[in-house]
């Protein structure tokens, strides 16, 4: 592709897939990668990597990446300089500002790209636009995982490693698939499940790892905040509680326990389906435990009540003292992308600046315009759902999205479709002409992460370094260089001029990440944070003396049982939840682009066979799935692992049209999206 420049080594760096964050080994030969192996001193692999590490990368050399930028003339988008493009995208914002001021213009930056890139993308909008309307896709996944766990505990972020979860005695898998999604922790785990720990998973469907459960609660979709409410009802009323730990390090014990009167097992069955023995089985398995873990997955918060069951999780480790006290190993969420928790920390946030300061604190705001030498706005952006809102109602004069397939990943594609079409101005930073790209007006050749210089977070807090193995091909950029061009074409000068001056930057003015540097991470291979001093290692549990919370107390949630947004009815009777799979990555644009699209080719839709018998249809056999918002076309698979009356599918090919499915409810607290109830039908064949 291009002309990349022919390269030969041997290249460490960290997986940009899912936030595992794998270290592995890049082999290239005269610009093309030869091999990809697993590091075998990963930190958090150890030798192993999945099988989109290892063999998705054939995607980099695919004939349509995009090399030039491209410029929407007369309807058509057609190569141009990359000068001719910024001078329109500069244009562009210059005539978005004067039209609606600052707060026309917004940025969706990536998960994707480095913290580097993440924080150059959040000052630039702070900075050279004047607004706080950035945001990132953390809002579409683990958003509520941010908000709940700082409720509760203070900080953005589980409670402790993975290295720590592999000491439980008693794992409680919540709402996650790591056999497909996570394949390294899956393994990780499973492998302590074979060594002696007990396993509770709570999942609707039997997911890979309840083959091993003790037990599995099959809760129905949208019934977590009645499960988590029932377990904590049996936890107190069998005294399976640490009350020294109650007495002194928490908060909000009377509250929960008046509200936990009503959830008792006969009742949480009615709501959630889980028979009372398993209920029973379960609160005494993780509270009898001595070293008890919780990890948990989107099963968890992408509902109507996402933020409400994360907090009633949370009151689960709380509740039996297994969070900052060596007792147990905390409440740990699986971030689904490569750096989702790094392009939060970085400041990514219409709401946060970097290290998880509020753009409402003026004291914050003082910090970062020292550093920056520009004064910060004062008043919260918009997140991304109000971005497509504001773009639909014209208010939204431009819209920059940089490497997000908004228009394939978001929910009720349809409605982002319309508002991208609505937008005066659509810039783009992709690899390929993706869904969204398709709708841009301006679109700038990416690198990929193979190809960038930086950092990654991992889902356990990790930095890691990202190292380049290959140049980008043709004229695609790097986030970095892309953004640095934009602020120049408008006259501005964002300084760090490379990823590790950057870094340096963040960690000037965000406390959390003051020991972290480029220099140190090449010398350790990996510091979590928080990390306040250089001379200090990063804290991988949390919350050894106090919580992080203004009065330094755990705070446990009394959130009573809702509904979800979508109930099923005779239109549509059936409840689809959607998720991952094991070769592909979100919407695919990688992965759809290597050798792994031989393991999976189409998106299946996961049914029982009783379900199957009802419509007459077959394995193999075409189907099409309507919800109220839109229409999908999928290919039958009888499982025995579905519950009669709900079906399941990824979105990894677009062209099936998942995301026209998924519903407008979000987050009542963070706006994150209701992906895990839809109501569906079933017709047989492609109507
Ligand atoms: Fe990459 Fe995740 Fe697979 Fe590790 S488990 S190799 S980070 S996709």
């Amino acid at each position: 592709v291009g002309d990349r420049a022919r390269t030969s080594g041997r290249t460490r760096t960290t997986c940009g897939y899912c936030g595992v964050g794998c270290s592995l080994e890049v082999l290239t030969r005269d610009g093309e990668i030869v091999a990809v192996l697993p590091d075998h001193d990963g930190p958090v692999n150890r030798g192993h990597a999945c099988v989109k590490g290892r063999f998705a990368h054939g995607f980099l050399h695919a004939s349509e990446r995009l090399t030039r930028p491209l410029l929407r003339r007369d309807g058509l988008l057609t190569p141009v300089s990359w000068s001719e493009a910024l001078d329109h995208v500069a244009r562009g914002l210059r005539a978005a500002v004067a039209a609606g001021g600052p707060d026309a213009v917004a940025a969706i930056s990536s998960a994707r790209a480095t913290n580097e890139e993440n924080y150059l993308i959040q000052k630039f909008m702070r900075v050279a636009v004047g607004t706080n309307n950035v945001d990132n896709c953390s809002r579409l996944c683990h958003a509520p995982s941010a908000a709940g766990l700082t409720a509760a505990f203070g900080l953005s972020g589980g409670t402790d490693s993975l290295d720590d979860v592999e000491g439980a005695d008693c794992l409680l898998l919540v709402g996650a698939n790591p056999v497909e999604a996570h394949p390294v922790v899956g393994a990780r785990l499973l492998r302590r499940v074979l060594h002696g720990a007990r396993l509770i998973v709570a999942d609707p469907r039997t997911v890979g790892l309840a083959h091993h459960a003790d037990v599995h609660l099959r809760s129905q979709p949208g019934s977590n905040v009645a499960l988590f409410n029932g377990l904590a009802h049996v936890m107190l009323a069998e005294g399976l509680v640490d009350d020294d730990f109650l007495r002194h390090r928490v908060a909000g014990l009377p509250e929960l326990t008046a509200l936990l009167a009503g959830y008792g097992p006969d009742r949480v069955a009615a709501l959630t389906g889980v028979p009372a023995g398993d209920l029973l089985e379960a609160a005494r398995l993780y509270g009898r435990a001595e070293r008890p873990a919780i990890v948990y997955g989107l099963g968890v918060t992408e509902h109507l009540h996402g933020t409400d069951g994360v907090r009633a999780l949370a009151n689960l480790a709380i509740l039996r003292g297994a969070v900052g006290t060596g007792h147990g190993f905390g409440i740990n969420p699986l971030r689904g992308q490569n750096n989702v928790q790094g392009a939060s920390d970085m400041g990514a946030l219409p709401d946060l600046l970097p290290g998880y300061a509020k753009v409402t604190d003026p004291a914050a705001r003082a910090r970062a315009a020292d550093v920056w030498g520009a004064p910060v706005p004062d008043r919260p952006g918009m997140r991304i759902p109000e971005m497509f809102a504001a773009a639909r109602a014209g208010t939204l004069q431009a819209l920059w999205i940089v490497g997000e397939d908004v228009c394939a990943t978001d929910p009720d594609t349809v409605r982002v479709t319309e508002a991208l079409e609505t937008c005066p101005l659509v810039v783009c930073q992709e690899l390929f002409l993706s869904e969204t790209a398709r709708h841009a007006d301006v679109v700038l050749p990416a690198a990929a992460w193979l190809e960038k210089d930086g950092t990654f977070v991992n889902f356990d807090r990790r930095f890691q370094r990202v190292r380049p193995a290959l140049d980008p091909p043709g004229d695609a950029r790097t986030d970095f260089a892309a953004v640095h061009a934009l602020a120049s074409a408008l006259g501005v000068d964002l300084g760090c001029r490379t990823p590790a001056e950057t870094l340096a930057e963040c960690a000037r003015m965000a406390p959390l990440f003051a020991g972290i540097s480029h220099e140190r991470l090449d010398r350790e291979g990996a510091v979590s944070w928080p990390c306040p001093d250089s001379l200090r290692p990063g804290e991988a549990s949390l919350y050894r003396e106090r919580f992080s919370t203004s009065d330094g107390l755990a705070h446990l949630a009394a959130c009573p049982y809702l509904p979800p947004g979508e109930t099923p009815d005779d239109r549509y009777p059936l409840v689809l939840v959607t998720g991952r799979r094991w070769a592909h990555y979100n919407s695919g644009n990688m992965t759809r682009r290597t050798a792994n699209l031989q393991l999976e080719g189409v998106d299946l839709l996961d049914l029982h066979p009783a379900d199957a018998a009802r419509y007459g249809l077959g394995e193999g056999d075409p189907v099409t799935v309507r919800s109220r918002y839109g229409r999908a076309v999928l290919t039958a698979h009888l499982s025995d692992d579905m519950v009669p009356g709900q079906v399941f599918c990824a979105f990894h090919f677009p062209s099936s049209g998942v995301n026209t499915l998924t519903s407008r409810h979000a987050d009542t607290v963070t706006s994150c999206p209701e992906y895990k109830v839809t109501a569906v039908r079933l017709i047989p064949g492609c109507v």
